[in-house]
């Protein structure tokens, strides 16, 4: 059973489409990214995955079963999600923050058990973070924290994890650490899942498959060889680059007009 498999999906905003007959799968054990420019639907597609968004036309299938049909918290208990926005000031120690995670597994009004707490403490182990515990969330650095966010979403259980543009406002060594956690989850753990990413070098590094989306429409996919062309770029972003591949990676640099 496909993690995702979407069909024929219209959605949009206030009357107009967005979204017109979109189509697109997620692969078991694949690490998808989604690029494309601000605008192009990257965020309402999460929304849509995610069932905060329901589909006005088409279908969308989470493991076989309809998201149309499941509650949000359903969802969730194959579905974890890591935002963009860190929570800020969040008087929580680490494991409080992981054990959210457990939220979508307990029943109401019952508090987590040792099987909760376990679980919570092998995705801290997991994702290096088991030395953080008894810390303040608010104490951490960026990195720390997204590793930490990372852990919660793990505690879920997940079978999909969608990741909305995980190294944005991280340096570049905590870039290079999530990508390279998130890269090994899917190896370790056999997870799915799907990044919305703003750089594309480094999701042509990482990722196996990428779709380019321009004004909610599949522009290009394919392995980022086959996507990440000057052309496809140029279509996609409207500006011209340079993309030069060395041992498997590529680099992309943008072509600065003032100065030709
Ligand atoms: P991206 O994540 O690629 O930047 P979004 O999915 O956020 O793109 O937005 C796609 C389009 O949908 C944009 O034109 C945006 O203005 C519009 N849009 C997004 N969210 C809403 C909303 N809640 N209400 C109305 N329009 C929206």
């Amino acid at each position: 059973m496909k993690p995702y498999s979407v069909r024929n999906v219209s959605f949009g905003y206030h009357g107009g489409l967005l979204f017109r007959d979109f189509n697109m799968t997620l692969e078991s054990a694949e690490l998808l990214g989604v690029i494309g420019p601000n605008g192009s639907g990257k965020t309402t597609l999460l929304k849509l995955l995610t069932g905060v968004n329901r589909v006005s036309q088409g279908s969308i299938k989470l493991l076989g079963n309809d998201v149309a049909k499941l509650s949000r918290a359903e969802i969730a208990k194959s579905v974890a999600v890591v935002s963009q926005d860190q929570p800020q000031d969040f008087v929580f120690s680490v494991e409080e923050m992981v054990m959210m995670g457990r939220l979508p597994h307990v029943p109401r009004w019952q508090w987590e058990g040792s099987k909760d707490w376990e679980l919570a403490r092998e995705a801290m182990i997991l994702t290096g973070v088991d030395h953080l515990i008894g810390r303040n969330f608010n104490q951490l650095s960026g990195g720390e924290r997204q590793r930490v966010i990372i852990a919660r979403a793990l505690a879920q259980e997940p079978k999909v994890l969608l990741l909305d543009e995980p190294t944005a406002h991280l340096d570049l060594q905590y870039q290079g650490e999530i990508l390279d956690l998130v890269w090994r989850l899917r190896k370790e753990i056999g997870l799915a899942v799907l990044l919305v990413m703003h750089d594309l070098s480094l999701a042509g590094q990482y990722m196996d498959r990428l779709i380019m989306l321009k004004k909610g429409k599949v522009l290009c996919s394919g392995t980022p060889k086959e996507v990440l062309t000057a052309k496809n770029i140029r279509e996609g972003f409207n500006r011209e680059v340079d993309v030069f591949w060395s041992n498997g990676h590529p680099h992309i640099s943008i072509k600065a007009q003032v100065l030709v």
